[in-house]
């Protein structure tokens, strides 16, 4: 069981595999050049299932992979498939833009992968341009629609973010509350590689908007997890709110987080994190133990968004998997 010196379980394990990305959003790497990526320093899949497999000894229950975006990661759902096979129980989820899901749902699918969460943040094409840098609202659409014929529970992601798309925080529940899947919206986290003219809403203002039509009842937390949970009355339609600005935000932590080179980052929000790349790639079991007891022991409390505007926001979203 995984402990960390403020007595909170780590039972969630994030891996991104890659920090590529097909779309350049504003809030995570717009000005990112295409070809950045040195594909040499991503960490092969089956050593980074040697890991999974270790940190699922140690206790973690959960997994969830994301990226940039994972389904540019060749051999996913073979990956996915060795995790399940190994553990039948553990929860597995993914996180995606959507794109690659009209290729990939079905084989996802049968890899044994539970659920997936897929980021839309507007149902207007020129919009999802503005945002994403890309034209691919019809593609995300239509992954969206393979996803759910074959059978994925589905959590749409939405950033609102001022003057962009915060007209279509009541549209975009709809949409999601009419096929059956869970709109969560995220509060814009402020970092470097963001366009910095960027301002998201908080969770009160988002929830005074939705007011404005429906009646609101939050939910009492049952999981661990950032994610606060609400009903509509009206209709008993089921939203979250990430809400990270929160001060209570760090309490129900329950994560550590595995970057595609080998790091393991105990905060999104705090520099230090753990260098298990060697441990991975030459296999060696008792190092990658270490390195994740390690980063459990070194958890701090609290993330470090407010201490030093240059030193909290350095890493990137899509290095770490957000
Ligand atoms: N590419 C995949 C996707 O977009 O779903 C997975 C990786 S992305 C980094 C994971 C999640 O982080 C997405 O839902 C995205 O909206 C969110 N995200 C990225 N940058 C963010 C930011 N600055 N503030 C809030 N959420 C952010
Ligand atoms: Fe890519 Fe996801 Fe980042 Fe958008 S949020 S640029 S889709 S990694």
């Amino acid at each position: 069981m995984l402990i960390d010196s403020f007595d909170r379980k780590i039972e969630y394990l994030r891996i991104s595999v890659t920090k590529q990305c097909n779309f350049r959003c504003q809030y995570c790497m717009p000005d990112t050049p295409e070809n950045f990526l040195d594909k040499d320093s991503l960490i092969p899949l089956d050593k980074m299932f040697e890991f999974v497999k270790v940190a699922i000894d140690e206790g973690i229950k959960k997994i969830r992979i994301t990226g940039g975006e994972p389904l540019l990661r060749e051999d996913l759902s073979s990956f996915i498939a060795s995790i399940r096979s190994y553990a039948p129980s553990i929860e597995l989820a993914l996180t995606t833009n959507g794109y690659f899901l009209k290729k990939y749902a079905k084989s996802l699918k049968e890899s044994g992968l539970d659920r997936l969460n897929i980021s839309l943040d507007s149902l207007k094409p020129s919009r999802v341009v503005v945002i994403s840098k890309r034209d691919v609202l019809p593609q995300i659409l239509e992954g969206i629609d393979e996803a759910q014929r074959v059978g994925f529970p589905i959590k749409l992601n939405m950033v609102p973010l001022k003057g962009i798309n915060d007209d279509e925080i009541i549209p975009m529940l709809e949409y999601a509350s009419q096929r059956n899947m869970t709109l969560r919206y995220i509060e814009f986290m402020e970092n470097h590689h963001a366009n910095s003219k960027l301002r998201g809403l908080n969770e009160a203002e988002i929830l005074q908007i939705i007011s404005q039509k429906y009646k609101i009842l939050e939910i009492p937390k049952q999981t661990l997890g950032p994610s606060k949970s609400f009903k509509l009355a009206e209709n008993n339609a089921i939203f979250g709110i990430i809400a990270p600005h929160n001060d209570d935000f760090c309490k129900s932590c329950n994560r550590i987080r595995l970057t595609s080179e080998g790091t393991i980052c105990p905060c999104l929000y705090y520099q230090e994190a753990v260098d298990a790349k060697e441990g991975i790639l030459e296999g060696d079991l008792a190092k990658m133990r270490e390195s994740i007891r390690l980063s459990v022991k070194n958890k701090p409390e609290k993330n470090q968004w407010d201490l030093d505007q240059n030193e909290h926001s350095a890493r990137a979203f899509y290095y770490t998997g957000g």
